[in-house]
């Protein structure tokens, strides 16, 4: 799937530019252009291989929004067209999605990539997809408001939100700080195989996934999920298809990235790996397996033929957002807020029946 990339913020930024990089990395050519926008200068500084547009200069004057995701949405509503106007060109006839990418929790992402939806929707025709992170559970009570704010209105506004919640894909006992590199770069791996998957130039053949299974896949809208898990692959048939088994279940069960979401409209399976290793009864195998977890009648599955030792399983699901995790993210989100506001009036009636009397 060929696709346009705008990364909103600093996770934004830095997911978009790891994506370019990996697709530029394996010669996929799936990512057709990238841009990263931002109201913080520095963040903006940091990245190499993506181009930039600052927005907001004449408010932050380039040092970014803090927490304040209000702000993050003003900024962008103002200077729309300036970013709009960066995208002529890389936005190019060959790009079959809009992957808005964005830190929910933070400010210049969470608040500024739903505004970016909204316009783009406006001016392209090809769907505009959100790839949206959740805060961990352990960031702190801003991070979960804002996140759920943001989701709210992004999932309104996209074809699609793929979500990542960063308590997903980092290893047990890493600090969530600690374990951005590691989650980027899963992000990347996953994402990009995503795009990549029906761009596949060898083996063109029936069974190839192509892009449109991913695109239909995503048409269920409301939240998507990926999951991935891989293991080596063997000379022998029948254990390729025991192997094809695993990872698939791997994938979705323990591999994905909103822990626990196993309903879904709909479900798009993806084995990746040698054409000859591919077992096509292990792929007929696992996706029927899959309509029956996920409840789904519609569960697309295909390979991608691909040079590697592995087999891999990519799950993308599409319409999970009846999800359990979903339902907990959002009480915790609205707990967050009621929190914030109680903090807000305890500050007020803590002065307010007092014998001092103010100066003026
Ligand atoms: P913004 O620049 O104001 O949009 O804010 P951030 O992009 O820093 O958003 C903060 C949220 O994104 C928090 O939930 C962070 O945990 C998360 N975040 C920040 N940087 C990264 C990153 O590099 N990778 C991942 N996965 N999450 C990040």
């Amino acid at each position: 799937m060929k696709v346009a990339l705008i990364g909103v913020g600093q996770a934004g930024g830095k997911v978009t530019e790891r994506l370019a990089r990996f697709d530029a990395d394996m010669g996929f050519g799936a990512v057709r252009g990238a841009l990263a926008v931002n109201s913080a200068k520095p963040d903006l500084q940091s990245l190499q291989v993506v181009d930039t547009q600052l927005i907001g200069a004449d408010r932050v004057n380039g040092h970014g929004v803090g927490g304040d995701n209000e702000l993050g949405t003003e900024i962008m509503q103002s200077d729309i067209q300036q970013v709009l106007g960066s995208l002529d060109g890389r936005v190019t006839s060959s790009a079959e999605g809009i992957f808005v990418v964005a830190g929910l929790g933070g400010g210049t992402g969470s608040g500024g990539a739903p505004v970016l939806v909204h316009h783009l929707q406006q001016v392209y025709d090809v769907p505009v997809y959100a790839l949206g992170v959740l805060p961990g559970r352990n960031e702190g009570a801003l991070y979960q408001a804002n996140a759920g704010r943001s989701l709210k209105t992004i999932v309104r506004e996209a074809d699609a939100t793929l979500l990542i919640d960063n308590d997903a894909w980092h290893e047990q006992g890493e600090s969530v700080e600690g374990a951005f590199e590691t989650i980027n770069e899963k992000i990347a791996r996953r994402v990009g195989l995503l795009f990549a998957s029906g761009e596949a130039v060898e083996g063109v053949g029936e069974s190839v996934v192509d892009s449109s299974e991913v695109i239909n896949t995503l048409r269920s809208g409301g939240i998507a999920t990926l999951g991935y898990a891989s293991e080596i692959a063997s000379d022998d048939s029948a254990e390729n298809i025991r192997t094809a088994m695993t990872v698939s279940r791997q994938a979705l069960l323990t591999g994905t990235s909103l822990p626990d979401a196993t309903t879904a409209d709909s479900a798009l399976l993806v084995i990746a790996g040698d054409p000859e290793k591919i077992p096509r009864k292990g792929v007929e195998k696992s996706r029927r397996w899959l309509e029956d977890e996920t409840g789904s009648m519609q569960v697309r599955g295909g390979d991608f033929p691909l040079e590697s030792d592995r087999l891999g399983a990519l799950v993308l699901l599409g319409g999970a957002e009846r999800s359990a995790r979903i339902q907990e993210f959002m009480e915790r989100a609205r707990e967050a807020k009621r929190e914030q506001e109680r903090e807000e009036t305890d500050h007020v009636e803590q002065f307010s029946d007092d014998r001092l009397e103010n100066l003026f």
